[in-house]
């Protein structure tokens, strides 16, 4: 009997023994494509030679010194080459073990600030129906997936949800896109009314939305008009790309696409690539001067804060994506993929949507195309898709809930950005075999 307490507690899961490249390697020897990275955890593939001695020599080194003593020197490292690169006036690292603490510790900054600033009554914070920003307490809170927060419910903290932006479902035949975004963000303008602008902290948003919805990147002007709802209200504006950032949607920042940056920023999973936990939160000058020129510290924190092999981890990642021009690649083979996509599904009776950006896919199924109807959710095609597709070999993110928490079905494929054509076409052939075991061929 296995002592280790796993998510699915009946489930009975092969035992991964190695990685190679895109692929993951079980203990019978069968190989699975990576298609997902976990969750768009896997940017440089499993075998990543430079990033393995990164880990190897700072352990050699120095294997840990708490932040409350010491700095290090891969922790100033990485934040220096993270700033150098970011947009806006981000200028400070807070370095996390995740994504979770990296979400949470932006609300809890969000609010230090106002309190640092004289404005202890901003303390509601403002995010999206169908979102998800982790799963320890605030984060939860912050998500507004309704299965995983329902049973908690009373223990989270009041967040407003307002619609998220989601082009399929909610433009309007006779609305432009442009015109869709700028009602989509009216909403921010709307509840921040209610609640009272001066009451209101932050809002919180992925820019590309992830693991709840199927990669669906907002609406043209969308984030241009939150900005200015933020700037106009006096509200931080803090972008979730734990898993759209760190080059996944083929810029370095989610938000660059956008032409905005936000004030805080939370990343995560790509920053480690899997070689190491760690996340981090950056926050703009004007955020981190207040707390400095007022109590000058920041009261959370975290025993593994800065970790210094993580540190390193993270740097040697960021210098592969960088030197390789790997992010660039992610928005060139990520074309090959979105065309690839449509080519071989876009006419299958039930895929409704195909959407996405650089190394980061999302494939909405419905039951009916013209009234883009989902699935009975009885049906559990999500789940199914997962279950046949990894029999091909194939590692895949199916979610059900896609559009409202319970109803919707779709598949996020967030490969390693140095999957060449011939795996990425090899992977689609899998996921087109799975499909037509669970919800039947294209026509
Ligand atoms: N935020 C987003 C957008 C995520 O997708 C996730 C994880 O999937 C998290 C936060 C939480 O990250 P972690 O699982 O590392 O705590």
């Amino acid at each position: 009997m296995s002592h280790v307490f796993p998510r699915h507690c009946h489930g009975t899961f092969p035992t991964a023994t190695g990685g190679d490249g895109c692929f993951l390697i079980d203990a019978s020897g069968k190989r699975y494509f990576d298609g997902s990275g976990g969750a768009a955890v896997s940017c440089l593939g499993h075998s990543n030679e430079r990033v393995k001695q990164a880990i190897k020599d700072q352990v050699d080194q120095l294997a840990f010194a708490h932040t409350g003593f010491f700095t290090s020197e891969p922790a100033e490292e990485l934040a220096d080459l993270l700033i150098a690169n970011a947009p806006g006036d981000l200028d400070r690292v807070y370095f996390v073990s995740g994504g979770s603490e990296a979400t949470e510790a932006a609300i809890k900054l969000a609010r230090q600030y106002f309190v640092e600033r004289g404005e202890p009554q901003r303390r509601h914070l403002i995010a999206r129906r169908q979102s998800y920003h982790g799963n320890t307490l605030g984060a939860l809170a912050a998500g507004g997936n309704e299965w995983r927060r329902q049973q908690f419910a009373p223990l989270l903290i009041e967040v407003s949800h307002i619609a998220p932006c989601y082009e399929y479902v909610e433009r309007a035949e006779d609305e432009t896109p442009e015109d869709y975004g700028y009602r989509a963000a009216q909403e921010l303008e709307k509840e921040i009314l209610r609640l009272g602008p001066d009451t209101v902290m932050a809002f919180m948003a992925e820019p590309v939305v992830g693991a709840t919805m199927g990669a669906v990147p907002p609406a043209p002007g969308y984030f241009t008009r939150i900005r200015e709802i933020c700037d106009k209200y006096g509200v931080l504006l803090i972008l979730d790309e734990v898993m759209c950032g760190m080059g996944r949607t083929g810029h370095l920042f989610a938000c660059e696409a956008e032409g905005i940056a936000p004030d805080i920023l939370c990343i995560a999973k790509g920053l480690g690539a899997g070689y190491q936990p760690i996340g981090a939160m950056l926050c703009s000058s004007g955020v981190y001067d207040t707390i400095a020129g007022g109590t000058g510290f920041f009261q959370h924190g975290h025993t593994y804060i800065g970790h210094p092999v993580a540190a390193a981890a993270g740097l040697a990642v960021v210098r592969e994506l960088l030197d390789r021009g790997l992010v660039a690649q992610a928005r060139e083979r990520g074309m090959y993929l979105g065309e690839q996509l449509r080519a071989r599904f876009a006419q299958h009776p039930h895929v409704g949507d195909i959407r996405g950006r650089g190394m980061f896919w999302g494939l909405e199924f419905v039951a009916d195309r013209d009234t883009k109807t989902p699935f009975d959710p009885k049906l559990g095609v999500a789940g199914k898709l997962k279950k046949a597709a990894f029999a091909e070999g194939l590692i895949c993110y199916p979610m059900p809930g896609t559009r409202d928490g319970k109803h919707g079905d779709h598949v996020l494929l967030a490969p390693p950005f140095i999957a060449s054509e011939a795996e990425l076409s090899d992977a689609l052939d899998a996921l087109g075999r799975a499909i037509s075991t669970v919800i039947g061929a294209a026509t």
